[in-house]
């Protein structure tokens, strides 16, 4: 992913989570937790991830979502494989 992306990315979250897993029963649906751009792959407060949604998605950002540190790892591991993309 190229930091084009990751800037595209990261314009569409607003600096928030962007989980909306029922499973983490976030209050409204969605998490919305308060993210630092620069925390990107890191594991302290205000870190986050991107984690690709479909294999297909080439440089659609559609295809990948923004998680703070908190839903990433409850996650299931199946997407922590392909979505260390670094800062
Ligand atoms: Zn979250
Ligand atoms: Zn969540």
């Amino acid at each position: 992913m190229n930091p084009e992306m990751i800037e595209k990315i990261w314009e569409r979250c607003g600096g928030k989570c962007e989980c909306v897993k029922a499973a983490h029963n976030h209050p409204g649906g969605k998490c919305n937790a308060e993210i630092v751009k620069e925390m990107l792959d890191k594991s302290e407060v205000g870190g986050w991830k991107i984690c690709k949604m479909f294999v297909a998605g080439g440089d659609n950002i559609n295809a990948y979502t923004v998680y703070c540190n908190e839903c990433y790892r409850q996650l299931p591991s199946v997407l922590h494989k392909e979505d260390r993309f670094g800062a």
